[in-house]
């Protein structure tokens, strides 16, 4: 059943990210989805809190694709906002969740074939600075 929280600022979205980083296993797989300007980046930001890592690290990867934060466990941070399927596939993502690793990705509705065994969460924005966030659990 999926879970909803409406936010009314960036830190707010970010502590409701840090907090579901409690419920994530090993090798979890986050798949996020949302405009640009959801809050997607600012959620992974609070991941990464939750998982103490240092958010700082934590940027738009737009240009890079994929980034690690180093910690235990580690943190990917994928963005696949330029590419198109077949080169999400050729990305390799299945690895990345391979180990002990969170993997967290942005714009996931763009991936041909998502894992369905991953959570989903969505961000909408529902006007000004208020961001409904629904995320629906991992299938074991
Ligand atoms: P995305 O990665 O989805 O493109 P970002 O996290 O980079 O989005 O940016 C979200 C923008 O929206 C930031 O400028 C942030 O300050 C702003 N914002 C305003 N209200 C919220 C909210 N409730 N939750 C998250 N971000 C918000
Ligand atoms: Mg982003």
């Amino acid at each position: 059943m999926p879970d909803t929280v409406t936010t009314h600022s960036e830190d707010e979205t970010i502590a409701v990210a840090r907090a579901f980083a409690s419920r994530l296993r090993p090798g979890a797989v986050v798949l996020l989805e949302g405009d640009l300007g959801a809050g997607k980046t600012a959620f992974v930001r609070g991941l990464a809190i939750g998982l103490g890592l240092d958010p700082d690290l934590v940027s738009s990867p737009t240009f890079t694709l994929i980034q690690e934060y180093r910690g235990t466990p580690s943190l990917y941070h994928v963005d696949l906002y330029r590419l198109q399927g077949a080169e999400v596939d050729d990305l390799g993502l299945d690895e990345l969740s391979s180990g002990e690793a969170i993997v967290a990705i942005e714009w996931a509705e763009k991936m041909p074939q998502p894992p369905t065994d991953a959570w989903w969460v969505r961000l909408e924005d529902a006007g000004g600075d208020e961001r409904r966030i629904v995320i629906v659990e991992a299938r074991p």
